[in-house]
């Protein structure tokens, strides 16, 4: 696959993604289009070698793999969410002539740039049909529905100086100044929208606030990549595309899991069971798995930080990664990222070998470092990792900055493995 094709790839899905729900039913598509068989966890697997499958947990994490005699897996890490405004279960509030949302703010999210958005609205609802039945559906409002207008400079002198945003009250989107908006009716014509008719009663809904903003190529030479959620649907994409272009008989696993942005620790995050699961039903011998584990390597990709023109002293000036320089080898001797020099020697040498550049980064000494799914994953199964990263600007804004050719970079060298 040529870059350009890629990178036209890359802006779509991240267009077609604006919650994890989105990001797992596109890679299933993609998926099903590469020929992997869809496993489900309450059924029993009889895996067939040679064959390649792929499993989803709360619609919202997605593993894949192949299945050879060969066990030695190269394994990609990844996380499907990104920081967000959520509605809360009963967002409305009428008052001073508009209709406006209450949110709770989800991971870490910079909450400036969220101001003067044309934003919409997407995510999953959990309803009952006339038969009594529980269902779910996923939605896209797509339309601009709501915004979140800046106060103005006259009414704020210390705008420029000392902003601060109250999460609870400075954040809620407006959407009208009609007050004959319901919630339920409102829920309800979204599901209608995408054909279902059979709706008793609506119980629950998990809806995200997103940037109608497309994707798109900046900079005099298209050197840039901006859009919403490059952390981490960048290194998704990379994973996804990556397992679906190697050959069925060369061992590879891709995971993609929700909740990192809040630490991991859910049915459907690193922390909890969804790899070791399928992993024990991969391999249900016991020693086989821990042969697997201990001789498998994974590269947990997620984003790192290049360091920025205009604030560069943020940066440990001998590991300060460049956009467009190549994938970053993340290092912390406090295990913040799990590579070691092991790891980082095998990702060495395959990069050397298809000519690929690398950079290193480690975080300023006398500053606090990020984390990434890789310390959790060594944790819980023991397996090799390496933290890599694609360099990027404005990590956690609700407009992120990455390079056009660094990610491509990456898919390269993953294809260089001969595990
Ligand atoms: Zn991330």
């Amino acid at each position: 696959m040529k870059k350009e094709d890629f990178n036209d790839g890359l802006l779509g899905f991240l267009d077609a993604s604006p919650t994890p729900f989105h990001a797992t039913q596109n890679m299933v598509g993609m998926f099903k289009n590469a020929g992997f068989k869809e496993l489900n966890e309450v059924q029993k697997w009889e895996l067939k070698a040679g064959e390649k499958y792929f499993v989803t947990r709360n619609d919202s994490s997605i593993i894949a793999f192949t299945y050879p005699k060969n066990k030695n897996y190269l394994m990609v890490g990844s996380h499907t969410d990104s920081p967000n405004l959520k509605l809360k279960p009963n967002p409305i509030i009428k008052e001073h002539g508009v209709v406006k949302f209450g949110v709770e703010s989800y991971g870490g999210l910079l909450l400036n740039p969220w101001f003067d958005r044309d934003l919409s609205l997407a995510g999953r609802i959990n309803y009952l049909n006339h038969q009594g039945e529980l269902e779910s559906k996923l939605i896209n409002v797509k339309k601009k529905i709501a915004i979140i207008p800046s106060l103005a400079i006259h009414l704020d002198d210390k705008a420029n100086k000392d902003k601060t945003v109250n999460k609870q009250t400075d954040l809620c989107p407006i959407l009208s100044t009609n007050d004959d908006f319901e919630f339920d009716m409102f829920l309800r014509w979204q599901l209608e929208s995408v054909g279902v008719q059979n709706i008793k009663e609506i119980y629950a809904s998990e809806l995200s606030f997103y940037d109608t903003q497309n994707a798109s190529y900046v900079g005099l030479h298209d050197d840039f990549i901006a859009s919403s959620r490059l952390d981490n649907l960048l290194s998704c994409y990379v994973g996804m595309l990556s397992i679906c272009s190697i050959d069925n008989d060369k061992p590879m696993l891709f995971i993609a899991s929700d909740h990192e942005e809040v630490g991991s620790a859910s049915t459907s995050g690193a922390a909890g069971t969804f790899l070791e699961n399928t992993l024990r039903r991969m391999f249900p011998d016991y020693e086989a798995y821990v042969k697997m584990t201990r001789s498998s390597l994974m590269i947990s990709a997620d984003n790192a930080h290049a360091i920025h023109p205009n604030f560069s002293t943020k940066h440990d000036s001998n590991h300060a990664p460049h956009i467009n320089k190549g994938v970053v080898i993340k290092v912390n001797a406090n295990q913040r990222y799990a590579s070691n020099t092991e790891t980082m020697a095998q990702f060495m040498k395959i990069a050397q070998e298809v000519g690929e550049p690398i950079q290193q980064f480690v975080t300023r000494s006398d500053m606090g470092c990020g984390s990434t799914i890789g310390p959790i994953t060594a944790t819980k199964i023991g397996i090799n990792i390496l933290d890599v990263g694609l360099p990027t600007y404005a990590m956690h804004s609700i407009r992120e900055l990455a390079g056009k050719d660094d990610a491509y970079s990456l898919y390269m060298i993953l294809l260089g493995f001969k595990n």
